[in-house]
């Protein structure tokens, strides 16, 4: 059986290779020096594969053949294939990913006037049931590794035109992030650290819906915090959100009052517009006493509708007597742009239908000899 490579039917050394994009700095070192070899040579690969984008180990011109060869067989470089891309007229992507085994996740890289912001999937399918919510409507099907969360920005700005780059990144796709926090800090690391991708961890923001024991890894990671509040009050949040019967409103809101003193920052509020349950002018004048009572801007979210789910979007006029109130109150608020909606790629609308081919991904040049 070893030795043919066929679909299920791997090599030897394919079954024992190490899946680079999972390895922090001090994993792949104690991989290196475990086999006797240099640990330096861990920061060589890291510049090689995040810093240059070389994943062709004989390209790697400062390493030994001998040394190429035998990385060839520790690391497995494989990104997780991306089945299709779409493009919305207002310039929003929506990436599919095969995750394995046809589990399927998106990708959305929304474009605005500064920032190139890319939102994450960190699930197959969400356990937490919120009512309103499309990918909570699938139940959680597998917990993404950090390799497959890497994975999907490098397949994404491997496809980028040279000039672009992506510059924020948001844990607003598919699951819930704090429901899988091994892979989603561990791909925190890796994305902010200067041997991994070099981001800043200013622009990478968590989103939950309020898994509140967790919210200090969050503080530590060095990322900024969103919470989905969506309701004013615990009687309101538990019919739409579940997970609020666990984590009350007030035990949720003094997690953020703790985290925004300690990392020095404020939260996103996160609040869905829902006709007839969270859209009065009432609710927007608690979600302003909200507000006012954690270091906080508001992000409002009209609904973006799906098939069965049960709830509206309010008309434009209950939308923007709600934004009104707000402002009128002196609330920090931006209503959320809905992007991507003409390919259903705006928040709550992941689905999973392969239906174009992706773009090839573009060049890289090999780094110089040292
Ligand atoms: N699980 C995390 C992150 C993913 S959801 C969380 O819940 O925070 C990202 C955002 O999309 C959340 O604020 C959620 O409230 C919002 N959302 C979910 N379904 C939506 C829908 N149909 N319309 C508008 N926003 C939605
Ligand atoms: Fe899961 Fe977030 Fe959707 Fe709730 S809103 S079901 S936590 S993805």
């Amino acid at each position: 059986m070893f030795g043919v490579r066929s679909k299920g039917c791997y090599t030897l050394s394919q079954m024992s290779r190490l899946s680079f994009y999972n390895l922090n700095l001090q994993e792949l070192e104690q991989a290196l020096v475990g086999r006797g070899k240099e640990k330096f040579r861990a920061q060589q690969l890291f510049r090689w594969i995040y810093g240059q984008r070389v994943t062709d180990f004989s390209q790697m011109t400062n390493l030994s053949k001998v040394f190429q060869g035998e990385m060839a067989e520790l690391l497995d470089l494989t990104l997780p294939e991306m089945v299709t891309e779409r493009i919305s007229s207002d310039g929003t992507r929506k990436y599919l990913f095969n995750m394995g085994d046809s589990q399927l996740v998106e990708s959305v890289l929304i474009p605005s006037d500064d920032r190139l912001t890319l939102c994450l999937s960190s699930e197959v399918g969400c356990n937490m049931a919120c009512q309103f919510c499309y990918t909570g409507k699938q139940k959680l099907k597998r917990r993404l590794t950090a390799g497959q969360i890497v994975g999907q920005f490098l397949q994404v700005s491997d496809r980028l035109p040279e000039a672009q780059r992506i510059t924020n990144l948001v844990f607003m796709g598919m699951g819930e992030p704090l429901d899988n926090p091994e892979a989603v800090f561990r791909s925190i690391e890796i994305f902010h650290s200067t041997w991994g991708l070099n981001l800043s961890r200013k622009r990478i923001t968590v989103s939950t819906s309020g898994i509140v024991p967790l919210i200090p890894l969050v503080t530590a990671s060095g990322a900024r915090l969103a919470v989905s509040l969506n309701g004013v009050n615990d009687e309101v949040r538990s019919q739409i959100m579940p997970i609020n019967k666990k984590w009350p409103l007030e035990e949720l809101l003094e997690a953020c009052r703790v985290h925004c003193r300690e990392s020095k920052d404020k939260v996103t509020l996160e609040y869905v517009l829902l006709k007839g349950v969270t859209d009065s002018i009432q609710d927007a004048r608690d979600l302003h006493r909200i507000a006012q009572s954690v270091p906080s801007k508001v992000n409002i979210i009209p609904f973006n509708e799906h098939p069965g789910s049960g709830f509206h979007r309010p008309d434009e006029k209950a939308i923007n007597a709600f934004h009104n109130e707000l402002m009128r109150l002196g609330t920090h608020v931006l209503r959320r742009k809905t992007m991507g909606r003409d390919i259903l790629a705006a928040c709550g609308q992941l689905a999973t239908n392969p239906d174009a081919r992706p773009r090839p991904r573009a060049k890289t040049q090999p780094e110089a000899t040292l």
